[in-house]
């Protein structure tokens, strides 16, 4: 569903990322593992277009993403031609970021009626439904205050899954939630998984990679340095910077 190819990434004279090839197939989960500045979420930037690779290509269900090789070279395209492409793509943050000043119900609902224009009534009946989704139709009218971390990331799930992206990449989701919490959101994207949903998730829940990961990449340094499913990745022997990537982070 999502291929990348020769993506580079600098930031001025850092390489952040140095050539990823890599291929998410639709309706499967691809985690992607690897130290702190390997480039995960740089790649998933890139993946969303939150950030514009220097080199290389994104298709998207064979659509390029926000640049096409041509006979003349890389060209970028047309921002409606990107904006197509990004609307197919679904994004969940480590930081949840809900407007404070809005209820769970308006948080996922606010995109439908200013993007997609849709009317009130049947803006809150597919934001409700999402809700219900994440398990949190009886909080519709709470404000993020109220909620728990682990509410308040479930309510960021269902605003992304509101607009009915095709592709969701989830960047830490569970890395600033008590222990406690972690479990209610990482079965949230179970039941995401389950239902076919197409995902990449950068995660240091391993248990999580290995479980519902149909394949697992490791970042190391802007490449990746393994890939393949999570028995090749986790078994033994295993490689010595998995090895110690793993005594560091769990
Ligand atoms: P972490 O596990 O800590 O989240 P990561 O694997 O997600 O790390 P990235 O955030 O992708 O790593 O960062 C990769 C490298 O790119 C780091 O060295 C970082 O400092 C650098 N970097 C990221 N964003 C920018 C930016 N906007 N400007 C300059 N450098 C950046
Ligand atoms: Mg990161």
């Amino acid at each position: 569903a999502l291929s990348v190819r020769g993506l580079v990434k600098r930031f001025g004279a850092h390489e952040v990322l140095s050539g990823i090839d890599l291929d998410v197939p639709a309706g499967r989960v691809t985690c992607l593992i690897g130290p702190s500045g390997s480039g995960k979420s740089t790649l998933l930037r890139c993946m969303a277009f939150l950030e514009e690779a220097g080199a290389g290509t994104i298709l998207v269900g064979g659509e390029p993403l926000g640049f096409a090789e041509t006979p003349q070279g890389r060209r970028r395209l047309p921002p409606a031609r990107i904006r197509a492409v990004r609307a197919s793509i679904g994004m969940v943050f480590q930081q949840f970021n809900l407007w404070p000043h809005m209820t769970a119900l308006g948080n996922v609902t606010e995109a439908l009626r200013v993007v997609r224009r849709m009317g009130r009534a049947e803006a809150e009946a597919k934001g409700l439904a999402q809700l219900r989704k994440v398990g949190l139709e009886d909080r519709a009218g709470h404000y993020p205050a109220q909620l728990s971390g682990g509410q308040q990331q479930r309510v960021a799930i269902a605003r992304s899954l509101a607009l009915e992206p095709r592709i969701m990449l989830f960047d830490e989701p569970t890395s600033s939630l008590d222990p406690e919490l972690t479990g209610e959101v990482l079965d949230v994207m179970r039941g995401l998984a389950a239902d076919g949903m197409t995902m990449v998730v950068v995660s240091h829940e391993i248990g999580f990679a290995a479980s519902v990961g149909e394949q697992v990449a490791f970042l190391d340094g802007g490449r990746i340095l393994l890939h393949g499913s999570p028995r090749d990745v986790f078994g033994k022997p295993r490689h010595p910077r998995l090895e110690r990537f793993l005594d560091t982070y769990l």
